[in-house]
């Protein structure tokens, strides 16, 4: 046996949730967002279990072109853009959509000489201020893009949501009002919507929407939960109970003896640290799955292991452990270790075995 944790990904809960995002806006295409390893569970492995969504948005040009290596001749939008032109010609030459979301890229496309033209997306910044072209930058930008022989016209458009994940705040519909202030009217494609917008937000569906988030089975909402929009995780991470050893009350448990026993009880020491991507700001009380029980993590966060009070449960070494996934919300875990579950699902290092199912 071997004591080391796996992340079990699961395609009929990949499945199960393309359906469920299709049926929630049936009349938009569907950009599967796959930057950063398919949000940790594998990018080559899931875009081939999802070749017929419409399309897959990715962060940057050595993600595309790792799915063009690996056979994809899916349409790919490239969400951050391109910098120099010979990455510009790379997006000729293998196809990718370009995002473009400032003066700077519009310059560079006017300026390189490429084997074909692309398609391209202007970013409007309608309130993240992060990417984007402004309103006041919007019109002359987009007659440049409409002329530029680089540009199989017309441009499509798109913004990004900053607070969608807040259905109480009213600035998610003064973003689509500002989007549909410069874009209403003009021909191409417009895409609004993350996972938020496309589970919450109809209005924002427009021709397309780009989930990433809801595609691997996690609420985006604050405080939100899988089952209320009937999403099922892709992700389980699981590994084994190494040691269980008695403690007495008043014991301390593990690095700065943070944890101490209030009665004579049972640790279950299980194969997972902050070295295999658990977050090491877990607090004590974090419930770990054991045997499909759940229990309270008990002290710091090692990082080859962390330790679970069980107390006079049968707990066993070789036992079967669950840290988030089928049975134990991720969302509930990023909420005990103060991040997110974009963040866990992310964090996932090189020692960890994947199982795809
Ligand atoms: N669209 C863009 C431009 C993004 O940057 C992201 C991810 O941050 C997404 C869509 C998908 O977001 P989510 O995972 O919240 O659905």
């Amino acid at each position: 046996m071997r004591f080391s944790p796996v992340a079990e990904i699961r395609r009929s809960a990949l499945n199960h949730n393309l359906q469920r995002l299709r049926a929630l806006a049936p009349n938009s295409k569907l950009m599967a967002v796959v930057k950063a390893n398919a949000y940790g569970h594998g990018l080559i492995r899931l875009a081939s279990w999802m070749s017929d969504v419409d399309g897959f948005g990715l962060a940057r040009i050595e993600e595309a072109l790792a799915l063009r290596e690996s056979g994809s001749q899916a349409r790919l939008v490239l969400l951050e853009g391109v910098f120099s032109a010979e990455d510009l010609e790379q997006a000729a030459q293998h196809e990718l959509d370009v995002v473009i979301h400032d003066a700077e890229q519009v310059r560079l496309l006017e300026h390189t000489p490429l084997s074909q033209p692309l398609t391209i997306w202007l970013k409007i910044d309608t309130g993240m201020h992060r990417l984007g072209v402004t309103a006041e930058q919007f019109s002359a930008l987009y007659q440049r893009l409409c002329q530029c022989d680089n540009v199989r016209t017309p441009p499509n458009l798109m913004t990004h949501f900053s607070v969608a994940d807040e259905l109480e705040n009213p600035e998610t519909v003064r973003q689509i009002q500002r989007f549909n202030q410069l874009a209403q009217n003009l021909p191409g494609e417009k895409a609004l919507s993350n996972s938020a917008g496309t589970l919450s937000w109809p209005s924002a569906h427009g021709d397309w929407v780009r989930p990433g988030l809801a595609l691997y089975g996690v609420n985006p909402m604050i405080g939100g939960r899988a089952e209320q929009f009937d999403l099922k995780p892709v992700m389980t991470m699981r590994s084994k109970v190494l040691a269980v050893r008695e403690l007495k009350a008043g014991e301390p448990v593990g690095y700065g003896q943070t944890w101490r026993s209030s009665r004579d009880t049972r640790i279950a020491v299980i194969a997972m640290g902050y070295g295999d991507g658990y977050p090491r700001h877990a607090v004590s009380g974090t419930p770990v799955l054991i045997n499909g029980q759940r229990y309270p993590l008990a002290g710091r966060i090692s990082m080859d292991m962390l330790t679970v009070e069980v107390g006079e449960a049968p707990v066993q070494v070789g036992d079967d452990v669950v840290l988030w996934g089928d049975g134990l919300p991720v969302e509930e875990i990023a909420e005990c270790a103060g991040t997110i579950p974009y963040e866990l699902l992310c964090s996932t290092t090189a020692r960890v075995q994947y199982r795809y199912i």
